[in-house]
């Protein structure tokens, strides 16, 4: 049976990792279901965790904290967790193909990017809509790209496409903007980077090659206008990944908000005992990397301790 099983590898998994490892549990997986890193690998830039001054790209900044955390003998499965139950004082973590046995664990299982329900972003997904600029920007280099969302990913992304490509035009169904002033303000400066305010996305239009345009009108006004690109890139936020908690009769594991995040307390318990919740997934997240770091750490001490007392 494992001590400690981790769910996500992101920056809180991860750094669970590392302490529970490093604190002195012995049996630790962290179970991810694809490379291990998280949501900031699909950045483009970050530089705001404290003490990198350098300006990286999310999948270099994450790279040293794998190599980092296997070296205190964290153990990685490439695995999608389908559900977590509790059986007596212990927990099974039920994968595509096996069950494991675990004493405690720690959910760190992220976000994902929302769809925006436009009319033809089913059918064009992946073939001209993206989430990702740094994955997909470069498709479109010298070329003319749509962004939708106001916060901070959908302004940040322009920023790194309008590096790229010849002119960005962001669409944002506000004249306010969630994103972050400094970041707007380096936008807005952008001599390519147009923004269109307060405007509804109405529907993608494409053929069998992809996307070739987007019809858009503002929102006091009913005349529909088109816009003429291969590109858009759609950033209206993240939803928690939360399915692993849901039980067969639909209940979930822990308490919940309505919004669906874990409820826990200040030191990342939830009302299961043994079982804890890290980063992105948890009430009130900051949806920072440092803060999902210092989560993952919390929930690991707290883990350490409840393997010490409890079992
Ligand atoms: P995540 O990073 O989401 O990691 C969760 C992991 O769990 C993922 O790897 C996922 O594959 C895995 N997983 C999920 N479900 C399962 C399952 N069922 N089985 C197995 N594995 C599973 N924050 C900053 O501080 N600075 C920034 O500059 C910044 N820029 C950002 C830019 C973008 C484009 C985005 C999207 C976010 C950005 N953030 C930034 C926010 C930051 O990335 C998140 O707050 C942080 O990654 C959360 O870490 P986490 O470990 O909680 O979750
Ligand atoms: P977000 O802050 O929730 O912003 C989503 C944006 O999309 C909002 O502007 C929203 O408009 C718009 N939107 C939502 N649904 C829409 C729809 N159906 N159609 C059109 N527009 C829609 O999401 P995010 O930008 O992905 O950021 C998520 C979290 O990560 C935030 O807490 C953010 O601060 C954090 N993050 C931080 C950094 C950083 O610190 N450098 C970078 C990236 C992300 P409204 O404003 O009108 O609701």
């Amino acid at each position: 049976m494992l001590d400690v099983a981790i769910i996500g590898g992101g920056p809180a998994g991860l750094t669970a990792g590392l302490y529970t490892t490093r604190g002195g549990a012995k049996e630790v997986v962290m179970f991810e279901r694809g490379m291990p890193g998280g949501q900031i690998t699909g950045s483009s830039e970050i530089e705001n965790y404290p003490g990198v001054k350098e300006v990286l790209s999310g999948f270099d900044f994450m790279q040293p904290w794998q190599e980092q955390c296997f070296r205190f003998g964290l153990k990685s499965m490439q695995k999608d967790v389908m559900r977590i139950s509790r059986l007596k004082n212990y927990f099974v973590i039920h994968t595509d193909k096996e069950t494991f046995e675990a004493k405690s664990v720690i959910v760190a299982t992220g976000g994902s990017p929302k769809r925006s329900g436009v009319k033809g972003e089913d059918q064009f997904y992946g073939r001209g809509i993206s989430t990702c600029a740094t994955c997909d920007g470069f498709f479109y280099k010298g070329e003319e790209v749509a962004v939708l969302g106001g916060g901070d990913t959908a302004i940040e992304e322009a920023l790194f496409l309008s590096e790229l490509c010849k002119k960005v035009t962001v669409l944002h169904r506000r004249d306010e903007f969630r994103a972050a002033p400094v970041t707007l303000q380096k936008a807005k400066a952008k001599a390519n980077i147009e923004f269109l305010t307060p405007v509804l996305l109405d529907e993608i239009l494409g053929d069998a090659k992809g996307v070739n345009g987007i019809l858009y009108k503002y929102k006091d006004s009913q005349e529909q206008q088109k816009l003429e690109v291969n590109g858009l890139f759609i950033f209206v936020g993240y939803s928690v990944n939360n399915q692993i908690l849901k039980q067969e009769d639909g209940s979930f594991l822990c308490e919940m908000t309505d919004a669906g995040e874990v409820k826990v307390d200040l030191n990342m318990n939830t009302n299961v005992p043994g079982l804890f919740a890290a980063g992105d997934i948890r009430i009130q997240a900051a949806k920072q990397v440092v803060c999902a770091a210092g989560d993952g750490a919390r929930a690991a001490l707290s883990a350490l301790a409840y393997l010490e007392h409890h079992m």
